[in-house]
């Protein structure tokens, strides 16, 4: 069997990957909250840790992997919209998860084996809560439940922090009910605008961080083997999930092992509101940039390197993946997975590499090593996508005359002639591109030759 190794954030090493139960691989990872459109940062965990249960679902088998990644649809975010925009909480969050669910299937994204939404787990938190009163660490205060930090001595090893840097990194809320301003909250009481639930503490709705303790123990059991999140999430969100889950059930060791996908930047830069490059999932395929693209260029830098995605990657991507697809489209798909790609994926989910091993098979064609090697990545379903398959036409004839027109309309400075030719291509499917260079022409697997007829 493949040997895998996994850099585990917790231990800050790369350590062979041992399942605690190879009939059952358990993995947990840190979903959405369900206010907005996902942004392309977003992407990034959904479609690395897609990979990664691609992959194992490959080595232990399909039916031996189990993973969860929640739906948060209580936050203090999501009433914030909900006021501004005077729709109820229900719709904004049912709303949010369609999108999230049909963006992350246009990269590529299988469905995780459960989905739960916070809302539905409200009874597992209180239960996790009381016990975490009832062992002493946790009390409560002022209609707020808070767990207790110095009551945990392992606290702050994930992210190595002293418990100095934490205050300060987090710009911890200080509270007259708290006893330590470090303590985080549990249960905190709602008023009448806010969702609230009935409990022991009064009124009142969880904390963040309990949700992915009480939902990951439910599903997965006091003992799992993967913890996936960004590295955003590492403090303080996952140092309060251990914290809440060992403490809680003494007996488990929660995740086994940590893994934190690095963060996105847009042409070198954060992404951000104000410096105008923030852009959603939706944005860019609405942008006609395809999904298999965006998927592809996030392959391409190692999970745990900084990411920056470009329009020339973008540009780079689409070309190498229309010259695979249109290589294997006949392809026999029914041997098993060649060796290479499962060493590469094995070595801490190596997806560059695994992207140079496919050219590799792409160049030598070994056609379908390279077909089978793409559906594992999530490049490909059974066979190349539409637009990939677009009939083998001859368009040199409106090439020819579409670049007349351009040359014609630099003189005359009247492009009405290249506009309409543009859009009758388009319309019957052509996609146009044109630069200094010259212009190009893709027919999409739409193209109707009818639709340019008279042209
Ligand atoms: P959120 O909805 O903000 O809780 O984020 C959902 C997931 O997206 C979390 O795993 C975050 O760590 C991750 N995430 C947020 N921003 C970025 C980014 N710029 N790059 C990569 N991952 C991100
Ligand atoms: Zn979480």
């Amino acid at each position: 069997m493949t040997v895998i190794r996994l850099y585990n954030s917790k231990t800050r090493r790369r350590e062979e990957f041992v399942p605690i139960n190879s009939q059952n691989v358990r993995m947990y990872v840190c979903g959405p909250t369900v206010y907005d459109r996902a942004h392309l940062g977003n992407a990034r965990p959904a479609i690395v840790f897609d990979v990664l249960f691609r992959f194992l679902r490959a080595v232990y088998g399909p039916e031996k992997v189990t993973y969860v990644r929640n739906f948060t649809d209580v936050d203090d975010k999501i009433n914030a919209r909900a006021s501004e925009t005077g729709r109820t909480i229900r719709e904004i969050t049912d709303e949010t998860t369609e999108w999230y669910l049909d963006d992350m299937a246009s990269v590529g994204v299988l469905e995780p084996t459960h989905m739960p939404r916070a809302t539905e787990w409200i009874g597992a938190m209180k239960d996790m809560i009381a016990e975490l009163i009832s062992k002493g660490h946790a009390y409560e205060a002022e209609g707020h439940v808070l767990f207790s930090v110095g009551s945990y001595d392992d606290y702050g090893q994930l992210s190595g922090r002293s418990i100095d840097d934490m205050i300060a990194g987090a710009r911890v809320e200080v509270a007259p009910y708290k006893r330590d301003p470090m303590d985080f909250v549990l249960w905190k009481p709602s008023g009448e605008d806010t969702p609230g639930w009935d409990s022991p503490w009064g009124y009142g709705r969880p904390g963040w961080h309990i949700e992915c303790s009480a939902m990951s123990y439910e599903m997965l059991g006091e003992s799992f083997d993967i913890h996936g999140g960004g590295n955003d999430l590492q403090f303080p969100h996952h140092e309060n999930e251990i914290a809440q889950s060992r403490c809680a059930h003494p007996h488990g060791d929660f995740a086994k092992v940590w893994m934190h996908n690095e963060m996105l930047q847009v042409e070198g830069k954060k992404m951000s509101k104000s410096l105008g490059n923030f852009f959603t999932v939706r944005d860019l395929l609405d942008a006609g940039v395809l999904g298999e693209v965006i998927r592809y260029v996030m392959l391409s830098t190692h999970y745990r390197k900084p990411m920056d995605w470009t329009e020339a990657k973008a540009k780079e991507a689409e070309r190498t993946l229309r010259k695979w697809y249109a290589k294997v489209e006949k392809a026999d798909v029914t041997a098993g997975l060649p060796s290479e790609i499962l060493e590469a994926l094995a070595e801490d989910l190596n997806t560059p590499k695994a992207l140079s091993i496919l050219h590799d098979f792409s160049s030598s064609d070994r056609i379908s090593e390279l077909a089978i090697s793409m559906q594992l990545l999530g490049l490909m379903g059974d066979r190349p996508p539409s637009w990939a398959t677009a009939p083998d036409i001859d368009l040199s004839e409106y090439q020819a005359m579409l670049a007349e027109a351009r040359e014609v309309a630099m003189q005359t400075k009247d492009f009405s002639k290249v506009d309409q030719i543009k859009s009758r291509l388009l319309n019957a499917g052509v996609e146009v591109r044109m630069s200094k260079d010259g212009v190009e022409l893709l027919p999409s697997g739409g193209f109707d030759a009818a639709k340019l007829e008279g042209l």
